[in-house]
């Protein structure tokens, strides 16, 4: 975790979740060599684990208080998905590809983490059911910021993602304002795979 101290991660709660959560588990058998590495990595169905450093700065940025609800959008094999369980209350998380969402739910299963509901449908209706968040945390970039996500925010609420502009990547925090209106931070330039789905790319 030193390397993450070294890349500027701050949040020391967030730092205790990312060296209490091992990576190798998340990956095929074939890649668990590299999983201390700092890179992005293959999971299978063509998605990828993201990269340690910005699995932690997105969850540093989204400001977690053990008392939120959070949804995840693009949990893919869950690594991201368990470090936030760690962080906050509840983790509402979605994955398009049902494969993927077993795999993460069986490496929760195996975490022992339990304070996770994970389902697969296109998460960028978000998911009104569960709403509002305290956090919304997307790991797939679309060419907007999904009308829902930014609709089920709560108060104060934080939304986290990456969103094209301009045939840029860039990560971005909308965080709503509890005297109403949404303020948006641009936090650098950011490599991810497409957001899928009716509020994302066809
Ligand atoms: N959070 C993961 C990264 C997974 S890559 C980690 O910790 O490493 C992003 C994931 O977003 C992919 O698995 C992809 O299938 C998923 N995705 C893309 N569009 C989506 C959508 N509309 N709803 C839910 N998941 C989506």
């Amino acid at each position: 975790m030193s390397t993450l101290r070294g890349k500027g991660i701050r949040d020391e709660r967030v730092l205790r979740a990312m060296e209490a959560i091992p990576r190798d588990i998340f990956l095929p058998p074939e890649s668990r060599a590299e999983a201390y590495r700092d890179g992005p990595l293959p999971i299978g169905e063509g998605q990828t684990i993201s990269q340690p450093y910005i699995v932690a700065r997105m969850t540093e940025l989204l400001e977690p208080v053990a008392t939120d609800r959070v949804l995840e959008i693009g949990a893919g094999c869950g690594y991201q998905t368990a470090i936030l369980c760690k962080l906050v209350a509840h983790v509402y998380a979605v994955e398009r590809i049902p494969a993927l969402a077993r795999q993460a739910r069986r490496h929760l299963r195996e975490l022992g983490i339990s304070n996770v509901t994970i389902r697969s449908f296109d998460g960028t209706y978000g998911w009104l059911r569960h709403a509002p968040f305290a956090g919304i945390l997307a790991a797939a970039v679309g060419p907007e910021i999904p009308g829902p996500w930014l609709e089920q925010l709560s108060p104060n609420g934080r939304l986290v993602l990456p969103v094209e502009i301009e045939d840029d990547q860039r990560l971005l925090r909308i965080r709503r304002a509890r005297e109403g209106g949404f303020v948006r931070e641009d936090f650098g330039a950011v490599r991810f795979v497409p957001l899928i789905g009716w509020h994302g790319f066809s």
